[in-house]
């Protein structure tokens, strides 16, 4: 497979001003680079025991739910709010453009519980913080937070420091 950055498309100034905005939309669409992407992000969880993958709303159910089909674990959605059913915990924080919240039932995980978090891009981290915290709060393990994306210069990888990222590629733009 030729380098799969082909396969990412910018929209400069979405969806504000100033954000140069990384598509994945051409990759998911194309059979070989989903599962090239899929397959490189996979293989280091394959003998880690992981029993959920949690999901960010709503690219990150893309990425996230091929990964826990590959791994044999489950799937955890965490939404923005009002979208999901039963009760639920939340967690504010601010975007590259904006602030946010979002929400995990409240019977999603249990102490001991291992998962890594999936999502298309990690920008400033602050998304992928919010569910670090919605997650530690049921006592479950965060393995690895998972990302086909990384805009490195946006320095999201301080910001979630201790934990592990894994990217599939690197934007230092
Ligand atoms: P952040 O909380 O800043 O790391 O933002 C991460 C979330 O916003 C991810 O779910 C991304 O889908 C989305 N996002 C933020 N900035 C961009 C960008 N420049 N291109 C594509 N997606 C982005």
């Amino acid at each position: 497979m030729s380098d799969l950055k082909e396969f990412i498309r910018e929209i400069p100034d979405f969806p504000k001003k100033g954000i140069n905005f990384k598509d994945i939309t051409p990759l998911l669409a194309n059979p070989k680079a989903f599962a090239f992407a899929v397959d490189g992000l996979v293989n280091g969880y394959i003998c880690e025991n992981i029993n959920y993958v949690v999901c960010i709303e709503a690219r990150g159910f893309v990425i996230g739910t091929a990964l826990a089909y590959r791994l044999g674990a489950g799937v955890i959605m965490v939404r923005k709010p009002g979208k999901l059913p039963y009760e639920c915990s939340s967690s504010s924080y601010d975007l590259e453009y904006g602030s946010a919240t979002l929400e995990i039932h409240k019977d999603a995980l249990k102490k001991g519980d291992r998962v890594i978090i999936a999502d298309d891009v990690l920008a400033t981290g602050g998304t992928a913080l919010a569910t670090i915290n919605l997650i530690t709060e049921f006592g479950a393990e965060v393995v690895d937070t998972v990302f086909l994306a990384e805009l490195s210069f946006l320095k999201g990888r301080e910001k979630l420091k201790p934990y592990g990222i894994n990217s599939l590629l690197k934007f230092d733009y």
